[in-house]
Formats: C-alpha cells, structure tokens, sequence
C-alpha cells in the first residue's frame, strides 16, 4: 500500500548519447549495480562544501577544523544509517573490495572462513589460501543456504575463531539472501558473520542489530555517491586487536625512535587504526549525504518504486520465449532491482552492444566477478577456470556469459520500457 514516489534526481539525466542507426537519444543508465549515477543532492552537497575542503585531522585552520568535523560527523551519520550498535566502529575505506580486504587483514589466529562459491569476487578471495577456507556448494533455495552453512559450521574445530561472509543481495540475480538466519547460524556455532551489503544497502534499509551480523561493507559508488570511498562498520575486537591495515600518519597515535636506533609505535584503537594517510574527506561527506538522502526520501516509497520496477522488468521477460532469466532461488525469488538473463541464439556480449549502440541504453554483459555463479546459472561446470571476456557460443549451444539490467532510486519508467522495447 506504499505510496511509490518519483525517481530521485540523479546526474546524467540529460545526456544524450549516438546511435549507429542516427541521430542520438538520451542515456539509459542501466547498471545500477555496477555504479549508480550520482544523486544530485549528493553532487549538491559536495559542491557546497567543496569551497571549505581543507585536511582532516591535520591541520589547526578553520578549513581543517570543518573538514575533520564533516568527516567525523559522516561517521556517526553512516553509523546511524546502518543502525550499528554503540560500540562498532565505523572504518572508512576505498570500497567493498577494501573493507573485505581489510576484515581479512584483521582476521585473529587460526581463523576458519566459510563462503558460498556464488560469492562476488570482492566476497570469495580476500580470505587467504584454501586451508583457511570452506567454499560451499551454490545452495537452491534460502533455507538450503542455511542449512549448508550449519553442516559445514558443525564440522568445524569448535573452539577456533570462524567468520562467515554473505552477500546480502547478489550482484547477478538480484536475490535476496536470508541474512539473518545465516547470522543466528554463524552465531550458534560460534562464528561471526560479515554482510557485503554492496547490492543491498542501495535498494534495502541494512540494521545491524535486527540482521544481527557482525559487520557489514558497502561502497559509496553503488549507494549513488561515487567519489571513490566505502565502509566497513561493526565489532570493534578484531579490528582494534589487528595490525594496521596500512601503516603511516594518522593510524599512530605516537611514534618515538629508541637509542638503539629501532622506531616504537602506538597505533590508535579507533577507527583511525585503520585509516592511515589523508582521508577522501570528499568520498566519505558524500556517502554520508546519500544515506541521509535516502533516508529522507524513505526505503518504503523507494522500495515499492524499484519493486514496481522490477515486475516490469520480469513481466516483460518471461513474454519472450528466447529469454531466460538467471536465478538461483526460483523466478518468483524477491529480489532487488539486479537481473540477468541470455537470450536464445544471441551472444550476450553482442546483445549488450547492439542495446547499447542502438538505443542509447547501458547494461552489463559478462560474468559479473561472480564466475562460479554465472557458471552455475548457465549450467556450465562451475570448477572450470574456463575464459573470461566475451566468449562466442556457437549458434544453438548454451551461452557462456549473460546479460545484466540494473536500476535503482533514479531510474525512470522510461528506462524500463525502452530496455523491454529494444530486448522485444
Ligand atoms: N560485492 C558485491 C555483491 C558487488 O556487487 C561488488 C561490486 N560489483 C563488490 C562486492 C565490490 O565492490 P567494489 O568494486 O566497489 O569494491
């Protein structure tokens, strides 16, 4: 009963594109999931305060004094946004990708990690060799999902540390995964979870404390502010007890050379532990201006837009027979506003540019760093390192890679009918 509201304002709304067939026509962005268009309250916020850019926590000027503000201030403001409990800290880092590497950089002793083999790339390889980590088999349904994950955690060393990392929205089909089961999961058996929220904080609310997760990562250019920062937010332990993830000015609380010629070092056991460098003062304002911004528009209303959105595009799909839509959990799956699919008898490379060159509209093809998936979905062996790229699949053999449509706060109607139109 949500009222659905209009799109959010974003960048590139205007900007027209050629087309091989003539003339030219205005831009589709849809690769939501590969980076989202600027909201333009975020390039609003960020122009304003450009003026005032000065450094953080280096400086005693008026300037540096409002940026160490803003970038603290952002902190709480993200904090807020993912509904952390008191004590997490809130670690500003590059990306998904950084904060997942640098959860693996943090990781104690002995630790066991377990992820699905349908994990984004960012996901499955931080861990470390193989001795360290379980990949699972792709589960078919949510709760087989779970009771993969409780098998393996029962077989495990029970008095070792062990983290288990989950997508909360994956990058190829869109599907919602059961978070909070797999947390209650993790946590029965001793293990701490950590949520790669890099599809799902753009479309979904994240509360730490309701999903009950560890920690959660996401990457300020899906969250539409990309000007090159991510998060990594939860339990202070781990993080506070590693060594720093980059060692330098600002993780060090203080430094002292000793007569024998050796350098003693304090690090901080905040957040600044592991921030080390000048922070992007200006990534970081704007995802704490995207998340106000969606917060103000309201996940109800942007939720039941994207959703409306969404059952066009699967509508609209499942009318042409050569198409079939990707998905792991089942077609009728809830899922974000990420979907792919092949087309019967076409290279998806191919159809990705034909799209592309002549309509005007921007989608993804490939396998989406999420190689065992895709493989899996099209049916191909998932152990097989195979070829990345644009494999050509010869007329009436399967396809080798997929197409993906992805739309998000921005995206208008029209978008959505032209991409049906043209895939028509
Ligand atoms: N996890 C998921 C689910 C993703 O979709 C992506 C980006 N495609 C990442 C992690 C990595 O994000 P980034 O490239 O911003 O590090």
């Amino acid at each position: 009963d949500t009222a659905v509201c209009a799109p959010l304002p974003v960048l590139g709304r205007d900007v027209t594109v050629p087309l091989v067939t003539g003339g030219e026509v205005t831009y589709a962005a849809l690769d939501y999931a590969a980076s989202a268009p600027a909201l333009q309250r975020v390039w609003d916020d960020v122009a304003a305060y450009a003026p005032y850019y000065g450094s953080v926590h280096r400086g005693a000027g008026y300037l540096s004094q409002l940026s160490t503000d803003l970038f603290e201030n952002s902190r709480a403001t993200v904090a807020e946004f993912l509904d952390c409990r008191a004590d997490d800290q809130v670690v500003f880092t590059r990306s998904t990708t950084d904060s997942l590497n640098l959860l693996a950089s943090a990781l104690p002793e002995g630790c066991q990690v377990f992820v699905f083999e349908t994990e984004h790339h960012a996901s499955l390889l931080p861990w470390g060799d193989g001795a360290r980590v379980t990949c699972l088999d792709a589960p078919r349904t949510p709760e087989q999902a779970v009771t993969t994950l409780e098998r393996a955690l029962a077989d495990r060393d029970p008095y070792g540390p062990a983290l288990v990392c989950v997508t909360g929205a994956s990058n190829v089909t869109g599907e919602l995964w059961p978070v909070r089961e797999l947390a209650a999961a993790a946590h029965a058996h001793g293990a701490r979870i950590v949520l790669d929220a890099a599809q799902l904080a753009p479309h979904h609310p994240v509360s730490v404390q309701e999903l009950d997760v560890d920690w959660v990562a996401f990457s300020g250019h899906k969250l539409y502010a990309p000007f090159g920062s991510g998060v990594l937010a939860g339990r202070a332990d781990w993080l506070r007890a590693a060594k720093p993830y980059l060692a330098g000015g600002g993780a060090s609380r203080t430094v002292a050379r000793r007569p024998d010629g050796a350098v003693d070092v304090e690090w901080h056991t905040t957040a600044a532990r592991h921030e080390a460098g000048s922070p992007n003062v200006i990534g970081v304002y704007a995802i704490a201006s995207a998340c106000k911004a969606l917060t103000e528009a309201g996940f109800d209303s942007l939720v039941a837009r994207e959703q409306s959105l969404v059952s066009a595009v699967r509508t609209g799909l499942a009318a042409i027979p050569e198409v079939t839509v990707l998905s792991l959990f089942g077609d009728e799956a809830p899922r974000v506003g990420v979907i792919s699919f092949v087309v019967q008898g076409w290279n998806s490379s191919h159809f990705a540019a034909a799209l592309s060159a002549e309509y005007g509209i921007g989608v993804r093809d490939g396998l989406f760093c999420a190689h065992p998936l895709v493989r899996t979905l099209l049916g191909s062996d998932p152990q097989d390192p195979g070829e990345c790229g644009a494999p050509e699949a010869a007329p009436g053999e399967k396809s080798l890679n997929a197409i993906r449509v992805s739309f998000g706060a921005g995206t208008p109607d029209e978008h959505v009918e032209r991409f049906l139109d043209a895939v028509r």
